[in-house]
């Protein structure tokens, strides 16, 4: 007690060269809880006067909180241990009702062994009904915990240190949601799971990165870059947690951001092919097809057989006009995975666009029996039976793609050119024109309708639509 009365600690207010004189014990007080003799001349505290004490006293409130808080410890586990005499006593029970050894049966009258028959042939239901009840308080009481865990509030406070405790709790979760995010594919499971370790520690940087896959896997993109954001303070150069944002970056269609957080990863890591791969990926959704194949080649220089690569390599040549090597690249990519729906598309779509339809139906219908509902695969069978004269079928494989994707540019397209080829010109024309509200550009939407308006003899409206299609780019004439 004397040698706390030495103590000196300066004020906070740095304006200030007096030490702490007086500290405010007020409940609901926000302002400095230490101060000095300038503080009092300024005025502060003095509407709770009444909750003012001198220094020395926070000594003997820190020995007080301290003994109050062993009480209330004390308390709780003699609770927790009563509870724990409470139960052994159901134990014993049921051990007593439901356990005898053959002997003890053999040694029982009638009456009794009747009696244990009937009690233990209900054991079943008795076990499903106890196991049941237990289950329901236990879960009420965990949470209770973890509720009341949460309502300490530890990680927000500036002076609390990570207990050891804590920190393995939190190591457990976490392995725990990385198994069900890694292995048994079930997200939000994961994430359920990886929230709690990061109640147990916030800066838990895998739980984090865990998270933010789990969610992107999902497709909850901007709460996955969050998750990352917080993974990366505390690693910035962490290439699993940039891959994560990157890679979110890009499927919200924000390929320049994209590309960024994948070069600081590269910068880590140059050799990791799926980071390559979403830069590869972000620049062909750019239009930059040449950058696209020279990183792509990258990739390939570390795994030839990276699928996802040979694949990305064979859109780009295809988006280049360069149809012969697009085939070759797309080939090698379905030597390495038959079943990649992807390139099973790219090759349909690179025949066609060589005028091999009958064989672009085919490797379209391959790419469909792997995924039914690929939009794309959908659009280049339809076309292809288009430009081989199937009219009515290409308007049934048209219609299976808008079904999925309303707003399908080609598949819009592809119906209106059938309908006009069938003679159903005011149809065609409907059709054109929903397709022009997606794309008030296509040439060949406007091309479509111009002709049809045409044929149905209305000149001055097909007129304007060849206007407009004349002022477009003829590059894009299909
Ligand atoms: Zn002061
Ligand atoms: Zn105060």
């Amino acid at each position: 007690m004397n040698q706390n009365d030495n103590i000196s600690i300066k004020c906070p207010n740095s304006e200030h060269t007096n030490n702490v004189k007086l500290v405010c014990f007020d409940e609901s007080c926000k302002g400095e809880r230490l101060y000095c003799i300038q503080c009092i001349k300024n005025g502060i505290h003095v509407s709770h006067s009444q909750n003012q004490e001198e220094l020395p006293k926070m000594f003997e409130h820190i020995q007080r909180v301290e003994i109050e808080c062993d009480d209330l410890i004390n308390k709780m586990t003699k609770q927790m241990d009563l509870l724990q005499q409470d139960f052994n006593l159901l134990i014993q029970g049921i051990r007593s009702k439901y356990q005898i050894s053959t002997q003890q049966f053999l040694n029982l009258n009638s009456q009794q062994m009747n009696s244990y028959v009937q009690q233990s042939v209900n054991f079943r239901s008795f076990e499903f009904a106890i196991k049941q009840l237990l289950q329901i308080c236990i879960n009420q009481f965990q949470s209770q915990i973890a509720k009341s865990i949460s309502e300490l509030q530890l990680t927000e406070l500036s002076y609390y240190q990570i207990s050891n405790l804590y920190l393995n709790k939190s190591e457990e979760l976490y392995q725990k949601g990385y198994k069900l995010y890694s292995d048994d594919k079930q997200y939000d499971e994961a994430i359920k799971i990886l929230d709690k370790a990061l109640n147990f520690n916030s800066k838990h940087q895998f739980a984090l990165w865990c998270k933010a896959e789990s969610l992107r896997m999902l497709g909850q993109y901007n709460e996955a870059i969050i998750s990352a954001d917080k993974a990366l303070q505390i690693d910035q150069k962490n290439c699993n947690s940039l891959y994560s944002k990157a890679e979110s970056l890009r499927m919200l269609g924000q390929y320049n951001k994209a590309i960024i957080w994948a070069d600081k990863a590269l910068q880590v890591n140059p050799k990791q092919c799926n980071l390559i791969s979403t830069k590869v990926e972000s620049l062909r959704m750019l239009g930059q097809y040449n950058k696209a194949i020279i990183w792509a080649d990258k990739a390939l220089q570390v795994d030839p057989k990276h699928c996802y690569s040979l694949y990305s390599k064979a859109e780009s040549l295809r988006m280049l006009g360069q149809y012969n090597e697009a085939i070759i690249w797309v080939d090698k990519a379905l030597q390495v995975d038959p079943k990649d729906c992807f390139s099973l598309y790219s090759k349909a779509e690179i025949l066609k666009m060589v005028g091999q339809y009958n064989e672009a139906v085919i490797w379209a219908d391959k790419a469909l029996q792997l995924n039914p509902k690929h939009c794309n695969s959908l659009s280049t069978k339809a076309d292809s039976l288009r430009m081989l004269g199937q009219y009515n079928e290409a308007v049934i494989w048209a219609d299976k793609a808008l079904q999925l994707n309303p707003k399908h540019c080609n598949s819009l397209s592809t119906k209106a050119e059938s309908l006009r080829r069938l003679g159903q010109y005011n149809e065609a024309i409907i059709w054109a024109d929903k397709s022009l509200q997606v794309d008030p550009k296509d040439f060949f939407s406007l091309r479509i309708k111009g002709d049809s308006l045409r044929l149905l003899k209305d000149y001055k409206e097909a007129l304007k639509a060849s206007d407009q299609s004349l002022s477009i780019n003829p590059i894009q004439y299909k």
